[in-house]
């Protein structure tokens, strides 16, 4: 067991919270920093490990200076979880709330866990989940500064900032009243109902700062505001995921049939529709969504979750055989990222997720916004009333629970689908903006653009923090 401070090259540990939406783009951002010299260390529990190996012994093929290693520590037990379930969306449907709540139990136990790691293997840096805000305590007390990855956007970011500091949570949070969030760059109108109900984070605003996967070009006002007005010091350095986009490997490990499904069919015909890794309806509005995408005409590659047998939610009357060779329904998980660079792929409807709306964007492609939770419904106003590249099918309502949700109709979705994929100027229009962002997405993570740059910048600041720090005698360590 090692106490020595590394010298030499930074060394970092990352800890993200146990669900794919903040794990993989926290392996992307290791990866990044791993290869600019960083000996980068990720943290997790047991059932997590297959998620993150994999990637790892990929990244480790091409990393030259320091592998990527793996670090586990147990996830409680008696949490009255099922056996296994470390993972967010690993959570059974059913009953989902309280396990959930029971989920965020077990994970504020991981405290003693993370402290005895921190201790071993003393990093230079930690860059914690927003959702681990007792790791800045952990970290200060052995002078370990802690950067935050929230895994949104600085979009998202200001937002939250904005519905905090005016209390707007305040009053009656289930009313479907509109009501301009106060103090943005733009004007941003949203229903009380679909604002999230998350908390403004002390920790935050004593950590080091905030790492964000996100580009500036995507969005410059906010990148500043949260900078300027809201006042925390903030790096940009995504989009993330495009770290593999050259990785053959990656790609051969998770060749899918559905890969050379798309191969058949034309040029930016295709819609794909998925709603994350914890996004599942009920049946009667699978149904809806069936008969949308069968009305709209145009190929489809639809990732279905759900609980009960296909018996509930098919339409009846021969939708399977209607849709034959039309329309490809994939039930588990999909290779997204590879999917939506599909050339055949030329539009996406999605819960607005913020990695999917980042994939989306690299991918160059417009979309359709149909938020369910989390701050998803900021994302939507992003990409709908700012960017300009989606059309939203209109849900009124922040949700977790499906059965509580009102049923989109099919023909919302149609139109929705046509405003994207038709052939009208909006459509056109929207398409040619999400191509632009697409290329502006993938110069910034090149050589010299905005998001290198601003990697550089924070490795810069870090490695001669580091040595001032080193440069001053240590206190022993109890
Ligand atoms: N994802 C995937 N296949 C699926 C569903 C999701 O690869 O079938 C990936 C997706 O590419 C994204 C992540 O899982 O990187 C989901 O993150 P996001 O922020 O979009 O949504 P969340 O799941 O956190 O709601």
């Amino acid at each position: 067991m090692s106490s020595e401070r590394h010298s030499g090259s930074l060394s970092m540990l990352f800890f993200p919270l146990m669900a794919p939406g903040h794990i993989l783009p926290t392996l992307d951002m290791a990866k990044h920093f791993a290869m600019r010299g960083v000996k980068a260390t990720i943290l997790t529990t047991p059932a997590n490990a297959p998620l993150v190996q994999p990637f790892l012994a990929r990244a480790n093929r091409s990393l030259a200076a320091y592998p990527m290693c793996l670090r586990l520590i147990p996830f409680p037990s008696d949490t009255g979880l099922p056996e296994g379930c470390e993972n967010l969306s690993s959570i059974p449907f059913r009953d989902r709330t309280t396990l959930v709540f029971k989920f965020f139990n077990a994970v504020s136990r991981l405290r003693e866990q993370f402290d005895w790691v921190l201790r071993e293997l003393l990093p230079d840096y930690v860059v914690t989940d927003g959702y681990f805000p007792w790791t800045y305590d952990a970290a200060a007390e052995l002078g370990i500064p802690r950067l935050v990855f929230h895994g949104v956007s600085f979009f998202s970011l200001c937002l939250n900032d904005s519905v905090h500091r005016n209390r707007l949570l305040e009053s009656h949070p289930a009313d479907a009243e509109a009501l301009v969030i106060p103090g943005l760059p733009h004007r941003i109108e949203m229903l009380r109902s679909q604002l999230p109900r998350s908390e403004s984070e002390e920790a935050d605003s004593k950590s080091y700062g905030v790492v964000v996967n996100s580009f500036y070009e995507l969005e410059p006002d906010y990148a500043r505001h949260y900078r300027e007005v809201v006042g925390r010091r903030a790096w940009h350095i995504g989009p993330v995921a495009l770290c593999n986009r050259d990785d053959d490997a990656d790609k051969s490990a998770r060749g899918y049939d559905c890969l050379r499904w798309l191969d058949g069919k034309s040029a930016g015909s295709v819609l794909y529709v998925c709603f994350g890794s914890m996004g599942d309806f009920r049946a009667a509005q699978l149904r809806e969504l069936a008969l949308g995408l069968e009305a709209c005409g145009h190929p489809f590659v639809w990732v279905a979750r759900s609980e009960g047998g296909d018996d509930e939610w098919v339409p009846k009357g021969g939708f399977e055989e209607r849709v034959e060779g039309r329309g490809l329904v994939i039930r588990g998980w999909a290779p997204q990222i590879l999917i939506l660079n599909h050339p055949s792929v030329g539009g996406f409807v999605t819960h607005c997720g913020w990695n999917s709306i980042l994939e989306g964007v690299s991918a160059g492609l417009p979309l359709v916004t149909w938020p369910l939770f989390a701050e998803q419904f900021y994302n939507e106003r992003l990409i709908v009333d700012v960017l300009g590249i989606g059309v939203s099918v209109g849900v009124k309502e922040y949700s977790v629970k499906p059965e509580e949700r009102g049923v989109v109709e099919a023909e919302t979705i149609r139109k929705a689908a046509d405003e994207v994929m038709g052939s009208g100027d909006g459509a056109q229009e929207k398409r040619r903006r999400a191509r632009e962002l697409g290329e502006m997405a993938r110069r910034a993570v090149e050589k010299g653009g905005s998001s290198y740059k601003d990697m550089s910048n924070l490795i810069e600041e870090l490695t001669e923090k580091k040595n001032a720090v080193q440069a001053q005698p240590q206190p022993p360590l109890v």
